[in-house]
């Protein structure tokens, strides 16, 4: 469609942009829109249309409203139209005064509907649904026509205004565009333009007891605001005929172009919206917000970014053909911003109790830490260390394998930004054998500035102060679908069943650096050697509870190629 040859180093849909400018289409106009249905909370497939239509409209110097398509009755709601503002917001994106709602089309719907009878173009059937669908044919037989195919102009206008006044069921009437029951495109069988519905809708209330279609509506609306390029998925595409049917019939002054890309599918996630609302409903996650789902609440409380989710987006472009994208690609997005932004602190999430027997008790001392040796002016803070540290679980091995550089019986270790240590011991419980407690001495001029200061040794671990320590909660995601259910099973009907039991898992003893105490929800560090992550809501003055955002290191590749 799009002679990308004239525009070779943009993506399908610039290009299209580009030659409808060269060929002065809508007067070299960009005029765009992200039309969210307000029946779920968005999710990052949603992202990625928001950057594509807000992203354009800021190259080209041209507009992108948001707009509400809001003509199914019974699923939306008032709750929806805030959050989805403020998601696109918090993404980054300003409609300024273009936001619209297609429920204020209603009547203007109704004038087209109106107009289309008049020309011979629409007509009022009385067949039941499931005639409706006897007749439509199939991909390889054609359709038959409806007895009422033939119905005169003034039944037809009568029929839709007693639609229209109320006094007909449910299912008794539809409104039909008569083109073609014989097309190859099934679409263009006479398809519904309005059904009855007696439901009450959250903005028009029981104004209204007849709704347009999708596919009446939508290019309607597209025309109405003057939209020159209407952005939309794949599944589409087959509904462009109608679209544009719709546009010439109705003989409207702005006739927008229809481009479709490939929906954004997520490895080991589910995306619809229908979906998540059922995993919301029957309790398998915590809410919307639930820091396992890919809505954009879900990412946030979960630590991502703005910044990532946009780079994220630019980063997997447009196609024309579908494909799942593995979840290591945002976090590789979210790794890379937090790595630049993100200050480092020491956290214990398996402690185990550490103590040097040749370091004075009660003795505190502070040492000099690196905020972010990515970021000089992020500038450095005070440790306390003293006789007694927690360390790592996974940081000690009794018996360690070859290669085991951290601390073991005999060992040497660099405690970070202090002393390096040796393990002289354990102490165990009587009963269960169990490690109390790791003995060590430490080197007392291996710190910065004594004399064995740049001594080498293996591995350096971290470490928190066990009488200056905090405790907090911290909670591990692992995906949302069990990891052998891999591409878009998540698209399954039963994708239930495919849920990872082990999706959460909580820590509550886990021991960190005493400055975190003042940590405010939402900010996010790196926890040395462990990964990034984040202040939950949860908190409170009494209790820390942090979302791991992400791990340092990328376990995806290691899934992959399972
Ligand atoms: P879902 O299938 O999750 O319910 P939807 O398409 O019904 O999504 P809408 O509220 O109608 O949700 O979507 C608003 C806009 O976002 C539409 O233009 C739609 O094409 C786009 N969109 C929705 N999901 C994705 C996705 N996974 N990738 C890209 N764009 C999407
Ligand atoms: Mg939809």
């Amino acid at each position: 469609m799009a002679s990308s040859e004239h525009h070779p180093s943009v993506d399908f849909i610039r290009a299209k942009i580009l030659t409808d400018q060269d060929a002065q289409r809508f007067n070299q106009r960009v005029h765009t829109r992200f039309p969210p249905e307000p029946n779920g909370h968005l999710h990052i497939g949603h992202a990625k249309s928001i950057c594509l239509n807000f992203g354009i409209a800021r190259e080209f110097g041209g507009l992108c409203n948001l707009r509400f398509d809001d003509t199914n009755p019974t699923k939306e709601h008032v709750d929806y139209v805030q959050s989805i503002q403020d998601d696109v917001r918090w993404l980054g994106f300003e409609w300024g005064d273009r936001l619209y709602y297609a429920s204020d089309y209603f009547e203007a719907f109704y004038d087209f509907a109106v107009k289309l009878i008049r020309k011979g173009k629409a007509y009022v059937d009385s067949l039941s649904a499931e005639d409706i669908r006897e007749y439509r044919g199939t991909l390889t037989e054609p359709g038959t026509d409806s007895p009422d195919r033939a119905r005169s102009l003034e039944e037809n206008l009568h029929l839709f205004t007693k639609m229209r006044s109320g006094d007909c069921e449910e299912g008794s009437y539809v409104l039909r565009a008569k083109i073609d029951m014989a097309s190859p495109n099934i679409n263009l069988r006479d398809p519904a333009l309005y059904r009855i519905r007696k439901a009450n809708h959250y903005r028009t209330g029981n104004t209204w007891p007849i709704y347009p279609t999708y596919d009446f509506a939508h290019p309607l609306s597209d025309a109405l605001e003057g939209i020159t390029h209407s952005l939309c998925t794949l599944e589409f595409e087959d509904h462009r005929p109608l679209y544009d049917w719709v546009l010439r019939e109705c003989d409207v002054s702005c006739h927008s172009q229809q481009i479709e890309f490939a929906r954004l599918n997520l490895g080991h996630t589910v995306m619809s919206k229908r979906k998540l609302l059922q995993l919301v409903e029957d309790g398998h996650v915590n809410g919307w917000d639930d820091p396992r789902l890919p809505t954009l609440k879900g990412l946030r409380r979960r630590g991502y970014t703005p910044e990532a989710i946009r780079n994220f987006c630019e980063r997997v472009g447009v196609a024309k053909r579908d494909s799942v994208i593995e979840m290591g690609l945002l976090e590789h997005a979210i790794r890379e911003d937090l790595n630049r932004s993100a200050p480092r602190v020491m956290a214990v999430l398996h402690p185990v109790k550490m103590i040097i027997d040749n370091y004075p008790e009660g003795k505190v001392e502070e040492v000099e830490a690196v905020n972010n040796p990515e970021d000089a002016s992020q500038g450095t803070r005070k440790l306390f260390f003293s006789r007694e540290l927690y360390i790592e679980q996974d940081d000690f091995c009794e018996d360690p394998p070859k290669k085991f550089f951290r601390l073991s019986p005999g060992k040497e270790v660099r405690l970070r930004y202090a002393y390096i240590i040796r393990c002289v011991g354990v102490d165990k419980d009587a009963q269960t054998g169990e490690i109390t407690a790791i003995r060590c001495t430490v080197d007392l001029d291996s710190k910065r500035g004594g004399s064995q200061a740049g001594r080498k040794v293996k591995g350096t671990i971290h470490w928190v102060s066990v009488p200056h320590a905090v405790t907090a909660e911290v909670r591990l995601y692992d995906t949302l679908l069990s990891e052998s259910f891999s591409r878009s099973e998540g698209e399954r009907e039963d994708s239930q069943s495919l849920l990872n039991p082990h999706s959460l898992h909580v820590l509550s003893t886990c021991r960190v650096e005493p400055s975190l105490q003042q940590a405010r929800i939402g900010s996010r560090f790196q926890f040395e050697r462990q990964g990034y992550f984040c202040v939950d809501p949860d908190s409170h003055d009494q209790k820390l509870v942090f979302n791991r955002t992400v791990p340092l290191r990328d376990s995806w590749a290691k899934i992959s190629k399972k």
